[in-house]
């Protein structure tokens, strides 16, 4: 019997030490540990011994349970230092140079539209926003823009019932701002707008720029300067600013502001139509009816309004050709900035 055992012994842990896998190791366990196993089926017969012979053999016994239990533990874990050096050795080179994750990262209009807040903000003015669905009320009648009025034509919307539109301006936001408070006002309003167009050089959604002041004692010169320190800050401090005389039905003179041309520094090229000049934005003094309806007073206070397409700035900015690049999410294209 002692010898059955010792000879059963070795040659389990000769099967533990042999096992490749968790499954070997799991099926040399049952084969000799198990309830039906080799080893259980020995201890069985322990009660057939004579009396003397029962205390060293069943110590014996114990023994080597416990050994092939330690065994089966044993082996395991060398086996998973297997599985681990294999794995390190095979796949895992520590020298290579790690993978980058994908960083997202700001839309062109997204920077622009910042970079142009700052420097507004830097001249004092406060950041506002409007809602971009807008009752008619805001978006063209308190801007001196009545149903019948023409002006209306260049800016057909998406209309709403309720006497709502989708915001063909973010001038909306001036009579908003005015109505709840009393000048000094000094904000500009960004914000996407909507406009019935879709061609090469028009999206039905687009982003702009608003900007409203008024005060005591503002004149066109309190206009020219902070336009001219605009461009300078957005183009560069030798950017040529032109203003030439134009029409909106709120503001009282108006112009439209050009500056030298980004591509051709003002030899005249294809982007600017062999002028030397592009057109940036429109502005002029606040007309006296739009502060009818928002109960200021004209004779004391005077201002200046002007609006701005953060798409063209971008186009100029970074020399787009195409507008709709940018709402096309081609990552070849945005990955540029
Ligand atoms: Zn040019």
């Amino acid at each position: 019997m002692r010898h059955k055992l010792e000879l059963l012994r070795d040659e389990a842990a000769a099967a533990f030490a042999a096992a490749r896998s968790e499954a070997d190791l799991q099926q040399v366990k049952g084969r000799y540990l198990g309830p039906r196993g080799l080893v259980t089926g020995l201890l069985k017969h322990l009660r057939d011994l004579p009396a003397e012979e029962l205390p060293l053999v069943g110590r014996l016994a114990n023994e080597v349970k416990l050994f092939l239990e330690g065994q089966v533990i044993a082996q395991r874990q060398r086996l998973k230092d297997e599985r681990l050096s294999a794995r390190m050795s095979q796949q895992l080179d520590l020298t290579l140079p790690g993978r980058r994750p994908w960083l997202g990262h700001q839309h062109p209009i997204a920077i622009v539209q910042q970079e142009i807040e700052s420097i507004f903000i830097g001249l004092g003015f406060e950041i506002v926003e409007g809602p971009e669905v807008e009752l008619d009320y805001y978006n063209f009648e308190a801007l001196n823009m009545p149903a019948d009025h023409p002006a209306r034509d260049m800016q057909d919307t998406f209309y709403l019932p309720g006497g709502f539109v989708l915001r063909t301006h973010t001038s909306a936001v001036q009579v908003r701002v005015m109505e709840k408070r009393q000048p000094p006002v000094r904000i500009i309003a960004p914000g996407r707008v909507y406009r019935r167009d879709h061609d090469l050089t028009h999206t039905p959604m687009f982003h702009q720029v608003e900007g409203l002041l008024v005060d005591r004692g503002i004149r066109f010169s309190h206009l020219k300067g902070t336009l001219e320190a605009f461009a300078h800050r957005m183009f560069g401090p030798d950017t040529p600013v032109r203003f030439r005389p134009s029409f909106f039905p709120y503001t009282e003179p108006s112009a439209e502001v050009d500056i030298g041309c980004v591509m051709c520094g003002g030899r005249g090229c294809r982007v600017c139509s062999h002028s030397g000049w592009l057109e940036i934005l429109g502005a002029g003094m606040v007309d006296p009816a739009v502060y009818e309806f928002v109960n200021y007073d004209s004779e004391e206070f005077t201002g200046f309004a002007f609006g701005m397409g953060i798409e063209r700035i971008a186009m100029l900015r970074f020399g787009i050709n195409d507008l709709r690049l940018f709402f096309e999410n081609d990552l070849r294209f945005l990955r540029q900035f």
